[in-house]
């Protein structure tokens, strides 16, 4: 179990290489299942989302800047989870899995 510290650092992490990245077509690699802080999103805001496989709500995990104009930007073998907000259960989503949506609250 990873300390929410760490998870907070890898928020930060993902966010920092997905704002490098805004405006090119480079992917980001996700090596590595990445456990994420639960962030609290902002209405209006796009995120990169995780739908939990537990109770189908879909979580913003990650901002993205491009607003959905970039698309998936991830590539890799690795995965994004975080602690669902509805049920409690860990979701996870695989590359081809993360849900690029705006929130609407
Ligand atoms: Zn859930």
């Amino acid at each position: 179990m990873l300390s929410e510290e760490t998870k907070l650092t890898n928020v930060h992490a993902m966010e920092a290489a997905l704002s490098a990245s805004l405006g090119s077509s480079t992917k980001i690699n996700l090596a590595v299942p990445t456990s994420l802080a639960r962030i609290t999103p902002i209405v209006g805001a796009w995120y990169f989302s995780i739908k939990c496989d537990h109770c189908t709500v879909i979580s913003p995990a990650l901002r993205d800047e491009s607003n959905g104009q970039r698309g998936n930007p991830f590539t890799g073998i690795g995965l994004l989870s975080l602690i669902c907000p509805r049920c409690g259960e860990d979701a996870a989503a695989r590359v081809e899995d993360i849900i690029v949506q705006q929130w609407m609250g």
